[in-house]
């Protein structure tokens, strides 16, 4: 080896060890799936790299994190068993593909997606001891010289830093929501403990024994709603259940959900109104789970009302985008609280007087929203209403 190819195979390592330090700094998964394709994309001097991870679950196949500009366009995207990917995760070992066009494993549906031009590609399995938990890709090598053992050895090393930094980063997400759930399952088990208990003492007033009975069924109810709850936001945190995105009238399902709803708006005195044309407006996204947001929206809207207050659901197209409003007539949100309310568990110290809850509802709304490469915004005066919108992505 001449000195310059020395030169620079010691400047790709210590640039290596730079990447495991930062790798070992975070546990937040996005962050860190967004450090490995950096890092991949600087280390093999390719157009753009990507991160697919196995579903635990299912074993399916998923692209989690890509560089630039395709990032959201790949974001979710499965990818078939028979792919150059697939193969690298059931044998375990890297593949140089220095023409995509000479391989009929490689597939096109990616490349049609995006609007990207796949020439040349590098994939290396990420393990964890013997398994296989993804791949990291790296695509369209810059400059003459194509992929080769050297790049397969860096991008090796760096996938096995990445595999355990994933790993770490999912292991420290469970334990950090369990502990949070233990705790707050305490507050309601405390009080049917503490209910039964004052129940199974003889002589007690037939109306105190009822409004006895009537706490438990309510927290019991509570933690019931909690679990359910509380599934869902772990499962929508690991990012275990992708969503199905198909062409969703978002106008049919907001009609909908205030079918759904107006019963039990009319029971506090709340009236809905909406805002959007009888048409279709159809966007792209998750029908069930969009359903979900629409419905925790408008009942938190109904929750914190007053009587003969309202509710506004608007929906308004903008260019190619599709703006999603839910606005009440409520209490509002204190300023100070406001930073806190997508938070899992957290509740207005006020709430309760209003209606019960679990604090969960507008964190899985905030990571459904998120799921589509959107944001969730909110707007809120005290004791004049609160106004909760998004943006989706208008159907082609
Ligand atoms: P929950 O309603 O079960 O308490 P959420 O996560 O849905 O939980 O909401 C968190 C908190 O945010 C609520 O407890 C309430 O204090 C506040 N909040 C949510 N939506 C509204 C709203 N439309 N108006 C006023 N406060 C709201």
């Amino acid at each position: 080896m001449d000195h310059s190819a020395l030169q620079s195979r010691l400047e790709r390592y210590q640039r290596l060890l730079t990447v495991s330090q930062i790798l070992n700094s975070t546990l937040n998964l996005k962050e860190l799936l967004e450090q490995i394709v950096h890092a991949a994309k600087d280390l093999t001097y390719t157009e753009a790299t990507s991160i697919l991870l196995v579903d635990p679950q299912t074993g399916d196949l998923f692209f989690e994190a890509a560089s630039g500009s395709q990032s959201d366009a790949v974001k979710r995207e499965s990818v078939p068993p028979d792919s150059v990917a697939g193969w690298v995760v059931r044998h375990g070992q890297a593949q140089i593909i220095t023409d995509v066009s000479q391989d009929h494993r490689f597939s096109k549906k990616t490349d049609e997606n995006t609007g990207f031009h796949t020439r040349s590609l590098l994939t290396v399995p990420m393990k964890v001891k013997d398994r296989v938990i993804g791949v990291v890709e790296a695509v369209n090598r810059i400059g003459d010289t194509p992929f080769n053992e050297e790049d397969v050895e860096v991008l090796t090393i760096l996938s096995a830093e990445a595999a355990i930094a994933i790993e770490n980063a999912r292991l420290f997400q469970q334990s950090d929501l369990i502990s949070e759930m233990v705790h707050e399952l305490r507050t309601p088990l405390t009080s049917i403990v503490a209910y039964s208990e004052l129940l199974l003492r003889h002589g007690l007033p037939a109306e105190q024994i009822n409004s006895f009975i009537e706490t438990i069924h309510q927290e019991a109810n509570r933690l019931s709603k909690m679990t359910n709850d509380f599934l869902d936001l772990s499962r929508l945190q690991s990012g275990r259940t992708p969503l199905a995105l198909s062409s969703v009238d978002i106008a049919e399902l907001a009609r909908d959900v205030i079918g759904l709803l107006t019963p039990q708006a009319a029971e506090r005195g709340v009236r809905i109104d909406s805002q959007f044309s009888a048409r279709p407006i159809t966007i792209s996204g998750d029908r069930e789970r969009l359903r979900q947001v629409l419905v925790n929206l408008t009942g938190n809207a109904i929750k914190y009302n007053r009587p003969d207050g309202s509710i506004e659901i608007k929906i308004e197209p903008q260019a190619d985008r599709i703006k999603i409003e839910v606005s009440d007539t409520g209490k509002g949100i204190p300023e100070k609280d406001l930073p806190h309310i997508f938070e899992k568990f957290f509740r207005v110290p006020d709430s309760e007087g209003y209606a019960q809850g679990t604090g969960l509802g507008l964190s899985i709304v905030k990571q459904i929203i998120e799921a589509h490469n959107s944001e969730i915004e909110v707007r809120s005066t005290p004791d004049v209403g609160t106004s909760f919108s998004f943006t989706l992505k208008a159907a082609g």
